[in-house]
């Protein structure tokens, strides 16, 4: 998970990474109070998960409270590379002598971990690591090893910054791993890392994504999840723990187990060529695949209003076909007049005549089986189109 700039602020300061006053708003007239409690100059900072807001016009120097409504009310509702600012952030403004960069980060190639440090930060660090590489410090880092204060030192050093910094320099660089490991990132950025006119060493800017999967570790981060953002099919699946991803498309795709639903939209996505439909999301409903899983799961692709088809497509293992086949009638019933849409239903593997017949009886008017894959892709390809 991706953190906006003013979490990753809050992040750091607990983890006592010097930063600046900051406060959050969603309206003008919440960032000019915020701006008023602050006093003096601030900087008014839009709100976006995505790079290059200064460029982009999102980061805007306000004279005072009334200056930084104006430039809020600006900033606010702006598209910044196709992301809409619904907040911003009203941070202090911290007179700057230089720019410095510093990050962490996770390196999969070489499996460890990998700090980024450099004398010449800010909104041209690109631009330094391809034109003068030897500017960016890189130093891989053992996580069986960590950071010493040592290690610190000799990366402050290649990073090129002046002696007379590196020990504050250094310092934040330890703060930096040590909260790099306590919340389980995988990223921790601080592009500007500043040296203002009286010689603070402070975060002006952080970029923070955290390890979704040590998030049973962390109770806290769940606070810090965007759900405005989240899909909101997306939202409802994960409520009821499905495995649940929603695509551009037309056609409902339900299958058990990863390795089928992921072949289903394929099959589904070439079927479609002829017609212009595809796959509408990626659902996999698992092995043990009872009536409320198939309700839960039926009910959510039902609730996607592109769907114009349902592709069911199952392979009948421990969990044998009939037990699905009921499942996928005692579904019907539960959503009644809920269910809407033709349902192509594609069962084989363990048991799958009695799986097939108990759907045969049931005949139900929206369903119709067909005996493979393909068959089914297609027909359900061919309803979609309707
Ligand atoms: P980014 O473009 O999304 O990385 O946004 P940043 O937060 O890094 O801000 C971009 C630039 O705005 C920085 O490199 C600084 O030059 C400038 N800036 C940000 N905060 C301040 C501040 O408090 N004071 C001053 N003078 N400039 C700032
Ligand atoms: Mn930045």
């Amino acid at each position: 998970m991706d953190l906006f700039e003013y979490q990753a602020r809050d992040l750091f300061e607990a983890h006592n990474i010097p930063v600046l006053a900051g406060a959050v708003a969603t309206t003008a007239e919440e960032a000019e109070r915020a701006a008023e409690s602050m006093g003096g100059k601030v900087v008014v900072k839009a709100q976006v998960k995505v790079g290059g807001r200064g460029k982009a016009g999102g980061v805007k120097l306000a004279e005072d409270s009334a200056d930084a409504k104006v430039k809020a009310s600006a900033i606010l509702g702006m598209d910044i590379k196709g992301h809409t600012v619904h907040k911003v952030m009203i941070a202090q403004a911290a007179p700057i002598a230089e720019e410095y960069y510093m990050a962490i980060l996770l390196d999969r190639a070489n499996r460890n971990f990998l700090v980024m440090a450099s004398v010449a930060g800010g909104m041209e660090i690109e631009e330094v690591a391809h034109t003068s590489p030897e500017k960016l410090a890189r130093v891989g880092i053992d996580p069986n090893v960590g950071i010493s204060r040592e290690k610190a030192l000799e990366i402050v050093a290649a990073g090129q910054f002046p002696s007379d910094i590196a020990d504050s320099v250094a310092d934040v660089l330890l703060k930096l791993w040590a909260a790099f490991v306590a919340e389980d990132a995988t990223l921790m950025e601080i592009n500007p890392l500043v040296k203002t006119v009286d010689g603070r060493i402070i975060a002006l800017d952080g970029k923070v994504t955290l390890d979704d999967n040590a998030e049973f570790r962390h109770p806290s981060h769940e606070a810090l999840i965007d759900h405005a953002a989240a899909n909101p099919l997306e939202a409802a699946a994960k409520e009821k723990g499905l495995n649940y991803v929603k695509l551009e498309g037309e056609v409902g795709i339900i299958g058990n187990g990863a390795g089928l639903v992921m072949s289903t939209l394929d099959v589904v996505a070439y079927a479609g060529e002829k017609y212009g439909v595809k796959p509408a999301n990626f659902l996999d409903i698992g092995g043990g695949a009872s009536a409320q899983v198939m309700a839960d799961g039926l009910s959510i692709i039902l609730g996607d209003p592109e769907v114009r088809s349902v592709f069911v497509n199952v392979f009948g293992g421990i969990t044998a076909c009939d037990a699905v086949a009921n499942g996928i009638v005692q579904a019907l019933e539960i959503l009644g007049a809920k269910a809407t849409k033709p349902i192509v239903v594609r069962l084989d593997g363990n048991n799958v005549v009695e799986g097939r017949r108990i759907l045969d009886e049931a005949a139900h008017p929206l369903v119709q089986q067909l005996d493979t894959m393909d068959g089914a892709a297609a027909k359900a390809a061919e309803l979609a189109a309707k």
